[in-house]
């Protein structure tokens, strides 16, 4: 009898730690994905039991929201409708907007929605890039900011067009975390861990790890090459967006830069002391209009806007100070990966 028991006990153990192995096999299962969308590549990064599922979804869902919400230049998007002069939005798009309007104004104009016709002149990133006559930058930033959007009606002023090349992706990183949390309602056995990679915007999540669960993440070196980094951040699930001087520019005959981050009050490239921005803020769409508003503003006058979106940031300036918001008990957050950087302080 007792026999029979023990071999019971281990017949229950042995399926238990069976059941234990192919659980866990299950939870760290792992897809790295990477396609071409928004002119950039995205890369999903997933771990758990519905990562195939859910990388497959978020793919088509970013592809869409390419194609037929934001692009400027794909004639089955609703910008582009827009821009030849369609009045009444989706409700999708009303919200997108209604939002950009509102970071407009809390920037002081430094973000700029309505700044397509100027990115069409200057052209940057482009076969046609070049400097413009000034008569041309001011006709094209003049009404730039006196679009609006009122419910689902929008008015956009003639010789403005809708650019959302400062925000498109953080919006997807934003919808990929929509289709995450949705598997993890759905499922019994969901997912671990997630990093969503679109341009400069990453979307990093952890789910079911607890409030400490971190993140590195490396910080590019803007004077270096793609994969060099001179910082890394230790941070929380969030959405980081970077907006650098080296993501897109020319150079005239005597070797002078162009980028293509534009201060809307001059209609030229922003030149505020800074070789990049780096934004950490909860959803995609603030980190990246911030991260684009802030390279604008430079340091200083970037503060009351981060501190109202809750945000935080990174600056690398161009004598290779990097600065950053975080408080003092968060300093450790950062931490200098080349030493041609040194950490200095917020003034
Ligand atoms: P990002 O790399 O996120 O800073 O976005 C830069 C892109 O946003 C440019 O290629 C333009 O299409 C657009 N853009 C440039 N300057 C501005 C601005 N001040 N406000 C809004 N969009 C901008
Ligand atoms: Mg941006």
């Amino acid at each position: 009898m007792k026999k029979k028991l023990l071999t019971c006990i281990a017949v229950i153990c042995a399926v238990a730690l069976v059941a234990v192995i192919v659980a866990d096999f299950f939870l760290n299962k792992n897809t790295a994905a990477s396609f071409i969308a928004m002119n950039t590549t995205v890369s999903l990064d997933i771990t758990g039991f519905s990562c195939e599922k859910a990388a497959g979804r978020i793919k088509s869902e970013i592809v869409k929201l390419d194609e037929k919400l934001l692009s400027r230049t794909n004639s089955e998007s609703e910008i582009y409708a827009v821009n030849s002069g369609k009045t009444e939005v989706s409700d999708e798009l009303a919200k997108i907007l209604t939002d950009l309007k509102q970071i407009e104004k809390d920037s002081n104009g430094a973000f700029c929605a309505g700044i397509g016709a100027l990115s069409d002149l200057w052209g940057i990133g482009t076969d046609k890039a070049k400097v413009p006559s000034q008569a041309e930058i001011d006709a094209a930033i003049k009404n730039a900011d006196k679009w609006s959007i009122d419910g689902n009606t929008v008015y956009i002023p003639d010789g403005v067009k809708l650019d959302m090349g400062a925000v498109g992706k953080g919006i997807a990183c934003d919808y990929a975390d929509e289709i995450l949390t949705d598997f993890l309602s759905d499922d019994i056995i969901d997912l671990r861990e997630s990093i969503i990679t679109v341009g400069g915007s990453v979307k990093l999540d952890k789910f079911g790890s607890g409030p400490n669960a971190a993140f590195n993440i490396g910080i590019r070196d803007p004077l270096g090459e793609v994969n060099e980094h001179c910082a890394v951040l230790n941070i929380a699930p969030g959405c980081i967006s970077t907006s650098g001087n080296y993501e897109r520019f020319f150079e005239d005959e005597n070797g002078k830069r162009y980028h293509h981050i534009f201060d809307p009050s001059t209609g030229c490239p922003a030149d505020s002391g800074l070789l990049s921005v780096t934004v950490d803020a909860q959803y995609g769409y603030v980190s990246d209009a911030l991260s684009t508003a802030c390279f604008v503003l430079g340091i200083e006058k970037s503060l009351p806007l981060l501190e109202k979106y809750n945000a935080d940031a990174v600056f690398i300036t161009t004598d290779k100070e990097i600065i950053t918001t975080y408080g003092d008990t968060e300093s450790n957050l950062i931490s200098i990966t080349n030493d041609e950087y040194r950490l200095g302080e917020l003034k």
